[in-house]
């Protein structure tokens, strides 16, 4: 076993230099809470553009070289089949202009990283996210086996993670199974605003089989528990931090 446990040192910068509204139109996505607040409203409604608006934190703009891990595109999946080939060359673009960083590339539709594999930076991580193994038709992207199957052929070319977000009811052995062919660094279990009052109409999964699966996943890669997954396992024991 690798271990499991919470930390911080994979964090870093976040971009978004594509907004308008997510292909996939997930139902649990957290950029509603953006659309609520009078500052970002615009920004994740409407058809896909880039943001003529800073998109460059202002840390980057003061200190370019610095080297980083760079979040992109966490607000809106760039490789959504609904995105324009040319936004997706000119974001991996400007990420190959500064080669010092590390990049983050999270996804639901991994298989269309393929079209651009050799034009990836050189350091980058692709992170799929899953939500089951089922596919309950909840969201536009490809169904969570889809992205398994691609999930497996890139792991030979990137260094690869997955994030279980937002857990919905799964099957214990066949979820444990996908991870462990996978062979990705990391399994991450994560949450945001959004999903502590998002309810799945599905329900969740129990909190003893939630449990059972990060011990099954930790037997083959390393375990990345975010705080609010922990608030909302909390929550499910009944205790309140
Ligand atoms: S893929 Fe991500 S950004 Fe796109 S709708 Fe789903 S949760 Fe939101």
């Amino acid at each position: 076993m690798r271990g499991t446990y919470t930390h911080r040192r994979m964090q870093g910068q976040q971009v978004n230099m594509l907004v308008g509204e997510c292909p996939h139109q997930c139902p649990w996505c957290f950029t509603e809470v953006y659309c609520a607040q009078r500052k970002t409203r615009m920004k994740y409604t409407g058809p896909l553009r880039f943001w003529d608006g800073t998109w460059v934190v202002p840390s980057i703009k003061k200190n370019p070289h610095y080297r980083r891990i760079v979040r992109m595109q966490s607000c809106v999946d760039m490789f959504a089949d609904g995105v324009d080939r040319e936004y997706i060359l000119d974001i991996l673009d400007w990420c190959r202009k500064q080669p010092q960083n590390v990049y983050k590339f999270r996804t639901r539709n991994p298989a269309r990283i393929f079209e651009f594999e050799e034009m990836m930076p050189k350091q980058c991580m692709i992170i799929s996210e899953l939500e089951s193994n089922r596919d309950y038709g909840l969201t536009k992207a490809p169904p969570p086996e889809d992205r398994y199957k691609a999930m497996l052929a890139l792991t030979r070319s990137f260094v690869t993670a997955v994030d279980l977000k937002p857990l919905l009811p799964f099957d214990h052995d066949v979820l444990v199974e996908w991870i462990r062919s996978m062979d990705v660094q990391w399994c991450y279990f994560t949450a945001l605003h959004k999903w502590v009052t998002w309810r799945p109409p599905m329900g969740e999964p129990e909190l003893s089989e939630i449990a059972q699966l990060i011990f099954g996943v930790a037997m083959y890669t390393d375990v990345y528990i975010g705080p609010t997954f922990k608030y909302l396992l909390l929550r499910k024991a009944g205790i309140d931090e």
